[in-house]
């Protein structure tokens, strides 16, 4: 190292952590539909929580194979309803027919939701071939296409920094994401991921194959590694072994797995930051105080007056 590549990294360890962020960055949250009573007072908790850090939109996801279709209606409409926030609805194609499909879409419409999150889906059986109906949507894009066709959603589509088990290589799923966006998309969310590098080398390569629309990282802040293990393994998400030996020895110890696992998530915001993302999607597992405090970290603060849930 030269001198003065030797005191940029001092410089760098001396300054205050978090100082280089300047609350600016833009943030959404997504959540899964309640199972039972208590589940839904604890989203409904979350979702207060977090209304005042204005996030940009909530998301509320899709079981599979539309298990959840009434439960994700009545959270995203809710969502609508109650909070100042746009809500957006998880979609998938998943063993419907295109006229199911567009049936739920034109409840959002009604409901007023404007922005639907676009995926084609997984089977209800884990690690099955995704087989479309024949009077379904094949994929993502198809979805995309037919929901414009609807009304003027905004359309989000997922993305895989590590790309997705289905596909062939990276250059065959930027091109899907490619179609998905010309179809109509606007955004993609990405599928987490733990080491910064991973997006910029994803961002760049998306750059490199003509997509111009924002990629929003998704942020997987981690409370039960096993868990996240296994949910890595099938969605080919790489992780690294340093991160295996942080949660080692913490299984019985809930509080102390809490701050290792706000430290990394808000390491890794801080890090995108500073590599110019201005838009974090938090995986919130229906958990606020973790994606809460990490928003704290990157200097968001709540709006007083603006973002209320109605009482
Ligand atoms: P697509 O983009 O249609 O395709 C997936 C892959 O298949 C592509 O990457 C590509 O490699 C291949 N492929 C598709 N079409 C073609 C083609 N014509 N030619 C060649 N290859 C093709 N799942 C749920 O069930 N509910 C949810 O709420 C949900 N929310 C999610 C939110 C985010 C942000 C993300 C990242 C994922 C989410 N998922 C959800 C998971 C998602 O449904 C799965 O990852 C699914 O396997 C792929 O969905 P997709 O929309 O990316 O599919």
């Amino acid at each position: 190292l030269s001198v003065g590549q030797l005191e940029e990294a001092r410089r760098a360890l001396d300054a205050p952590l978090f100082a280089d962020v300047a609350g600016d960055c833009a943030v959404s949250f997504e959540f899964f539909p309640p199972k039972n009573e208590k589940m839904e007072a604890t989203l409904w908790q979350s979702v207060e929580t977090l209304t005042p850090l204005n996030p940009r939109f909530v998301s509320v996801t899709y079981g599979a194979g539309g298990s959840t279709r009434e439960r994700t209606h009545a959270t995203v409409a809710r969502i609508a309803r109650e909070t100042p926030i746009p809500a957006a609805a998880h979609l998938t194609c998943v063993e419907a027919s295109r006229a199911e499909i567009d049936a739920v879409a034109e409840e959002y419409w009604a409901a007023g939701v404007r922005h639907i999150v676009a995926l084609r889906g997984d089977m209800p059986t884990p690690g099955a071939k995704f087989e479309p109906r024949p009077d379904g949507y094949e994929n993502a894009a198809a979805l995309v296409e037919g929901l414009r066709r609807l009304h003027p959603f905004e359309l989000s589509v997922a993305a895989y920094p590590e790309a997705h088990p289905d596909s062939v290589d990276q250059a065959a799923d930027l091109d899907n994401l490619k179609r998905k966006l010309d179809a109509g998309a606007s955004q993609a969310i990405t599928q987490f991921f733990f080491e910064a590098e991973t997006f910029f080398r994803f961002r760049d390569a998306a750059a490199a194959a003509g997509i111009k629309a924002e990629l929003v990282p998704g942020i997987m802040p981690v409370t039960n590694f096993a868990a996240v293990q296994r949910m890595s393994a099938m969605c080919g998400t790489d992780v690294p072994q340093w991160m295996g030996r942080l949660f080692e020895g913490l299984d019985s110890l809930p509080d102390a797995r809490q701050l290792v696992s706000a430290t990394l998530a808000a390491e890794l915001s801080r890090k995108l930051y500073a590599g110019g993302v201005r838009h974090l999607h938090f995986y919130t597992l229906n958990r606020a105080e973790l994606s809460y405090a990490i928003c704290h970290l990157l200097g968001l603060r709540p709006q007083p007056g603006e973002a209320r849930v109605a009482a």
